[in-house]
């Protein structure tokens, strides 16, 4: 798929933002944004220039994105049979 028809997929919801932890191999979100996540706007505000602005943003690939680590409902994953979805850490671990 062409660069800008990958990017056009995202809804910009920002529910992606949010800190990751992975656990005996399940992707886990927490309530903790990153800190170049807009609360308000839900838009990175460092978008442009993500990898070098915040270090450990990873450029969204279908490999990567196979590995679990959006939202069931994100765009970006329809289709995906058996989408492993990662779960709330908090409900998880209450
Ligand atoms: S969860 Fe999906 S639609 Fe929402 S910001 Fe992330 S990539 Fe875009």
């Amino acid at each position: 798929m062409e660069t800008e028809a990958w990017e056009k997929l995202c809804r910009r919801c920002g529910r992606c933002c949010y800190e990751k932890v992975e656990f005996e191999g399940r992707v886990y979100y927490t309530d903790v944004p990153c800190e170049k996540l807009d609360l308000e706007t839900r838009l990175c505000t460092v978008y442009d220039f993500r990898s070098s602005g915040r270090p450990g943003c990873v450029l969204l690939t279908p490999d990567l994105v196979r590995r679990g680590i959006l939202p069931c409902d994100c765009p970006y994953v329809e289709g995906i049979q058996e989408y492993p979805a990662p779960l709330d850490w908090d409900e998880e671990n209450p």
